[in-house]
């Protein structure tokens, strides 16, 4: 830089001298092509976009050292993290030339313009009432579930979603591409095997637990690539285990329940499945609220059917459920079939699997006629869709 300063000076004293001469001999016009002035060119993959004034070459790249580093400090990256590299992905060089005295420079301004500017701009999405994220990745052909998690690093995808929550689903593309390539290493559990241990005494839905599975753990080296921000490739390189996993041990029942046979025959009726299990907008009063159980659309009248062995606890009818029946299976294991029209059993009766014990209706809290099937275990909701 020294050098090239130098150098300049000696151009300025050689030029005054030369002015001092041309404007007495042939006028200005000569001295033009003499005049020379040093100068960067700031080239894209070879192709000249901006020409500054040589002195204004530490600011330049200052300027894109920033722009690389702002790309870092966005891509929250874990602090231990070894960052291999971080460049443009295209070819950037800034190349020393001569230009005439009476050139018009770009600005330094000009430089930071170009350096926002966005190729294809962002794609944001309001979240409005009633939406799922799954809908959303299904309704896009360049949306995934995946993306929208790698897009929105804070965002919890098994938590509710509020109307109004923007959510990033593309990212911009800008004009200057900026790649970091880094190492992490992470520590991650291995999972434990099952081991299954047949019990005729037990339903096919049962199991109980003889010894829990312990966790292993493992370090894995990641190789990633980040651009724009945003992770493109995420390899495991290496993984070591540190921990050996333990098998679990698990009695599992093979006593029979009531069987599906394809298409709409749900085991406990034949029917259309009208609404699933977990969280929904409710058809009455709009709210969104748990469903606790599959909603099987069917004519009232359509034989319903005891999903295992059991004994009825209840058949009873309510505002809210209609009429309904209770069947408790043992081992913590219950079922309820809403909505009814009609019962084939009463409190007590002992009931096996495929048994009829009622009919399809619309009673109680209903918008048409359906049986509304619940598995309780333990007292809690589960999703019927591990037992059926
Ligand atoms: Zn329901």
């Amino acid at each position: 830089m020294r050098l090239k300063r130098k150098f300049k000076n000696t151009i300025y004293i050689a030029s005054t001298l030369v002015f001092g001469w041309v404007i007495t001999v042939s006028g200005i016009s000569a001295m033009k092509h003499l005049n020379k002035l040093d100068a960067v060119e700031f080239r894209v993959e070879g192709e000249t976009r901006f020409t500054l004034p040589a002195d204004q070459a530490d600011e330049v790249d200052l300027i894109l050292k920033k722009y690389k580093l702002n790309y870092l400090s966005k891509s929250s990256i874990a602090p231990e993290a070894k960052i291999l590299k971080v460049d443009f992905q295209q070819k950037i060089e800034i190349i020393p030339v001569k230009v005439d005295d009476e050139f018009t420079f770009n600005s330094i301004d000009d430089l930071t313009a170009d350096l926002s500017r966005n190729e294809v701009e962002a794609d944001w999405y309001t979240i409005v009432s009633g939406d799922n994220l799954w809908q959303i990745a299904m309704d896009r052909t360049d949306v995934t579930l995946t993306t929208i998690q790698d897009y929105n690093p804070l965002l919890d995808l098994n938590a509710i979603i509020y109307p109004g929550k923007e959510i990033l689903l593309k990212p911009a593309d800008p004009v200057y591409d900026v790649e970091v390539h880094l190492e992490n290493i992470a520590l991650e559990p291995v999972e434990f095997d099952t081991i299954r241990i047949k019990d005729e005494s037990l339903l096919t839905s049962q199991r109980v637990i003889l010894k829990e599975g312990i966790e292993g753990e493992k370090k894995v080296v990641y190789d990633i690539t980040i651009v724009n921000g945003y992770p493109t490739e995420v390899l495991a390189i290496q993984e070591t285990v540190l921990k050996q996993p333990v098998s679990a041990e698990v009695k599992v029942g093979t006593k029979r329940t009531v069987g599906r046979s394809g298409g709409n025959n749900y085991g406990v009726v034949s029917g259309r499945l009208s609404s699933n299990y977990g969280y929904r907008t409710h058809p009455i009063s709009g709210r969104r609220i748990f469903h606790n159980g599959i909603d099987l659309a069917a004519p009232t009248g359509t034989a319903v059917y005891a999903y295992a062995d059991g004994k009825v606890t209840s058949v009873s009818q309510d505002n809210t459920l209609g009429k309904y029946i209770t069947i408790d299976h043992g081992g913590g294991l219950k079922t309820r079939y809403l909505h009814l029209s009609a019962y084939k059993v009463s409190v007590g009766d002992k009931v096996t699997a495929g048994q009829r014990i009622g009919s399809v209706g619309n009673t109680g809290y209903s918008t048409g006629s359906h049986l509304h099937f619940e598995v309780l275990k333990n007292g809690s909701y589960v999703s019927p869709w591990n037992y059926i």
